[in-house]
């Protein structure tokens, strides 16, 4: 039988409506008083003739109504499609298509994007509607869908991955099993709301009753003030965003009150770590993707120090091993990361193959490389689809781009496979230089010769001004092949 359990919001509203919920650094508001937002703006949304079941889309920057219209579609039990607004109208489009959502509710900035004939209703205009008597539910199905969100499309078309009210739940109850919950936690969402990493907070404030501070877009100086203040105590970033954070934060150190910067979504340069490690900043590198509903795996503060670069472990509803031709991997054999857990996907919306491939035996096959070592800590090594193969060795793309990283004229590298008459592909790295900085394409090569094994040291590298990446940041390798010039002039 499927888990039922109340309303998140009602329930948290219930229970301690006193606690603040939300800031935005110009509102705040408690729990109960975004409960009461809520039950508006639901009744609105029905007036709009928003109904149980219906996808409706969200095209929105992160901020206080964004976090008040996905709960006011839950309260109806609608279901969330959560759009990327960095998209092209065409991507957005072919997700309302794809997708079969009826209407979308846009900030007025972004309405605009979207050229469809699908219905569009702006926050704005929402607002400013009549409210219509609406059935709320009462209780969360754990096997009922709660949001879809697209993955991000870095190594090939994008799918709608079904989240679950089960799977945000789990993740929110592995995380906080793993770091632990503190009286005044508040978690700074400065990652949007529309990819896991930011809704995931959501669900946590909600399920917690623990505050969150919703920042419309990243700004490092504003994170670095939030935290030096003590108003945040948690945070989630990607590398770019910390790079940014320790370069605003100069000689400053955190507050003892900062008790994590959660760090996701990609490979984390060792070089940053160390850099993190040194001003005492408390780094927890985590792995998990749209399909585990967030975190999977995060590595536990007690060993950050020791066992730096790893991944961590599962959290603790979970379980991973890595599979090698069908066989379970030994320690520090490479292979596909396979994980399970009550966080992870039922599926994709309408790819029934896509599904069928991905989970079998109610296992998750990521598409990662990866490999544990003897004490079961994960170390993810690239995408399984970026392996470059040369001479019959693997070489991982992220190695080489970290090693390119760590060379203080290099701001971005994105490394490539290219053939090769001799080795059948050879890899390439594509380079944007530092402003300020010179080197020249030797000199790199010899920085990575004294740090690599020879059949990993690119044997082109191209500088470029501009690394193709995503509407997520992500660096689309795929894509790296057409920018090397028709003239070759690599050296
Ligand atoms: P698509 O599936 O469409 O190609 P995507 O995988 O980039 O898109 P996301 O779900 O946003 O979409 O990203 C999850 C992926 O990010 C993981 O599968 C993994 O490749 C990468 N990733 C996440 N955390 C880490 C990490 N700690 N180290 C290395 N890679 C990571
Ligand atoms: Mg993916």
């Amino acid at each position: 039988m499927q888990t039922v359990i109340p309303n998140w919001l009602i329930q948290r509203a219930f229970l301690t409506p006193q606690r603040p919920a939300v800031d935005d650094g110009w509102q705040k508001k408690t729990f109960g008083e975004l409960h009461e937002s809520v039950v508006k703006r639901a009744r609105q949304l029905a007036g709009i003739g928003v109904r149980q079941g219906d996808i409706i889309a969200v095209l929105m920057r992160n901020s206080i109504a964004m976090v008040e219209t996905i709960h006011a579609l839950h309260y109806i039990g609608a279901i969330a499609l959560l759009q990327n607004i960095r998209l092209t109208s065409h991507e957005l489009v072919w997700q309302l298509n794809d997708s079969g959502a009826v209407c979308v509710i846009a900030d007025e900035k972004l309405a605009d994007l979207v050229k469809s004939d699908i219905r569009v209703v702006t926050i704005n205009e929402l607002a400013a509607l009549p409210e219509t008597d609406v059935e709320f539910q009462s209780h969360y199905h754990f096997d009922d869908v709660a949001t879809i969100m697209y993955t991000s499309g870095t190594t090939g078309k994008p799918k709608g991955v079904l989240q679950t009210y089960g799977n945000h739940w789990w993740s929110a109850i592995g995380s906080a099993l793993n770091l632990g919950l503190h009286e005044n936690d508040c978690w700074l969402a400065a990652v949007p709301l529309f990819h896991i990493s930011g809704l995931s907070i959501m669900m946590r404030s909600v399920i917690y009753g623990m505050g969150m501070y919703v920042m419309p877009s990243f700004d490092a100086q504003k994170a670095n003030d939030l935290i030096m203040d003590g108003k945040v105590t948690i945070m989630s970033v990607v590398t770019a965003m910390l790079q940014k954070m320790l370069a605003d934060l100069g000689e400053r150190r955190y507050p003892e009150t900062f008790r994590c910067m959660l760090l996701g979504g990609g490979p984390a340069p060792k070089p940053l770590l160390e850099a993190c490690k040194e001003k005492g900043i408390p780094v927890y590198q985590t792995y998990g993707m749209t399909e585990t509903a967030s975190q999977i795996v995060t590595l536990a503060p007690e060993y950050s120090l020791t066992k730096l670069g790893s991944a961590g472990k599962p959290l603790f509803p979970a379980q991973l091993r890595i599979e090698k031709d069908g066989q379970p991997a030994r320690p520090y054999e490479a292979g596909e990361i396979v994980v399970k857990g009550p966080n992870v996907t039922k599926g994709y919306l309408h790819r029934e193959e896509a599904t069928k491939e991905a989970i079998r035996d109610g296992w998750f096959y990521t598409g990662d490389i990866g490999y544990v070592d003897e004490d079961g800590f994960l170390y993810v090594l690239d995408r399984r689809s970026d392996l470059i193969i040369s001479g019959g060795e693997n070489v991982y793309p992220a190695e080489v781009e970290a090693v390119l990283l760590s060379h203080e004229a290099v701001e971005e590298a994105g490394v490539t496979g290219i053939d090769d008459e001799t080795w059948g592909q050879v890899p390439c790295a594509f380079v944007k230089q530092k402003s300020g900085y010179s080197v020249t394409a030797e000199q790199l090569k010899q920085f990575c010769q004294e740090r690599l094994a020879k059949y990993k040291v690119p044997k082109q590298i191209y500088f470029v001004d501009q690394l193709p990446r995503n509407a997520s940041q992500k660096l689309l390798r795929r894509q790296l092949k057409s920018l090397i010039p028709n003239d070759d002039n690599g050296a």
